[in-house]
């Protein structure tokens, strides 16, 4: 999974950015590798992972990664191809998600582009961005159906969806809310890979003062949260300050720092937490001696797919699946303790498989 970050420059992104790296880099001690400056590695928390380890006595533990990447240079006229902005948009058309960061922190010392703090206008002008380069891939697909279907009539429907989405845009609308007729029509819109075509998580950077209580008192978290909820989007509210604080503290000394803060969890954990809800995603686990280690997979995978994940091979000469609950699992102590209490199940090709389900897969090769 790949995870960009956008915003307006000066909101926070490289703050955010950097603390999220350093953090999940440091939680799982990965090898935090840095492909390059702006794409990081963060491993997801995952508790299961470690108790099944060692229960395992695991060589290694592997957990599930997401891939961050910080997009920064967008600013108003990016689509126009100012400030390299053409380039930072073709990022973005590689990511499964989009983080934006919308600032919603006052700080005298902190330069605004636009001279003040107004989270919607913020949202609006990267939106609009986004929208315009939309609309130029639109253009350029419009002229070339236009032509062929006069030749070919089946691409009537295309020409069609087309017009539709273009006014859909020109509305200043996502193409994510554009309503397609059946799912013949979404798979096409989906090929474009259009930038509002991808799903968001809002990230409101908020003040100190404004993290215990969620930002609920925050006018500007408030407008935010109303606009997400009415575009299908996440929300989570995090103080990219004091994120990079925590991710230069160890184990106890970041437990014992959000306490004082009224804080349950890390803004890593929060963000990781709001892109699987936003994406759909779970985990499955696959425990052993040489290897317990956590994959991604969307909700409704079912087991050969599951099992593709680790090796097409898996996939192609699929037979079963054992499948235990890593909660029954970890009481049993083992999975032949498991099997003979009749907790492990032998699954086929048309199992559905569930967020923390321990599986071995049983395939030809
Ligand atoms: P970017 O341009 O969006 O990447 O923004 P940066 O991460 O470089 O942040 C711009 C400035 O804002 C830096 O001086 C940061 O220290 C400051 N900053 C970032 N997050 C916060 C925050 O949560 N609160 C405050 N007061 N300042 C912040």
């Amino acid at each position: 999974m790949k995870l960009g970050i956008v915003g307006l420059p000066n909101v926070g992104k490289s703050t955010l950015f950097n603390s999220l790296t350093k953090a999940g880099a440091e939680s799982a001690n990965y090898p935090f590798c840095t492909i390059d400056p702006n794409v990081g590695v963060v491993t997801v928390p995952d508790e299961r992972l470690k108790l099944l380890g060692d229960m395992y006595h695991s060589k290694k533990v592997t957990p599930a990664v997401i891939e961050f990447v910080d997009i920064a240079g967008l600013v108003k006229g990016a689509s126009k191809g100012e400030g390299l902005g053409n380039q930072f948009l073709s990022h973005i058309r590689e990511v499964d998600a989009v983080v934006h960061v919308v600032r919603c922190f006052e700080d005298e010392n902190v330069v605004h582009v636009d001279g003040n703090v107004n989270p919607m206008r913020d949202i609006e002008t990267i939106n609009l961005e986004l929208i315009f380069s939309d609309l130029e891939i639109l253009e350029r697909r419009i002229a070339k159906t236009g032509k062929a279907a006069k030749m070919d009539k089946s691409l009537a429907k295309e020409a069609a969806l087309l017009q539709g989405l273009k006014a859909h845009l020109e509305e200043g609308k996502n193409a994510a809310s554009y309503e397609t007729e059946d799912e013949d029509e979404q798979a096409l819109l989906n090929s474009y890979n259009l930038l509002t075509g991808k799903p968001v998580i809002f990230a409101a950077n908020v003040g100190e003062d404004d993290l215990a209580d969620d930002g609920a008192e925050n006018e500007g978290v408030k407008a935010v949260r109303e606009f997400a909820a009415q575009n299908g989007s996440e929300v989570f509210v995090i103080c990219a300050q004091i994120e990079q604080e925590i991710s230069e503290l160890d184990e106890d000394e970041k437990a014992m720092f959000l306490e004082d803060l009224g804080l349950k969890e890390s803004g890593l954990e929060k963000l990781i937490k709001a892109s699987y809800h936003l994406l759909g995603l779970q985990s499955f686990l696959t425990a052993g001696e040489d290897e317990t280690r956590a994959w991604t997979i969307p909700i409704g995978t079912k087991a050969p797919q599951a099992a593709g994940k680790i090796h097409t091979d898996f996939e192609r000469g699929f037979i079963k699946a054992e499948v235990v609950n890593y909660k029954d699992l970890l009481e049993q102590g083992s999975l032949a303790a498991a099997r003979e209490k009749g907790l492990v199940g032998m699954e086929g090709k048309d199992y559905v498989v569930k967020d923390g389900d321990v599986i071995l897969f049983r395939f030809n090769v």
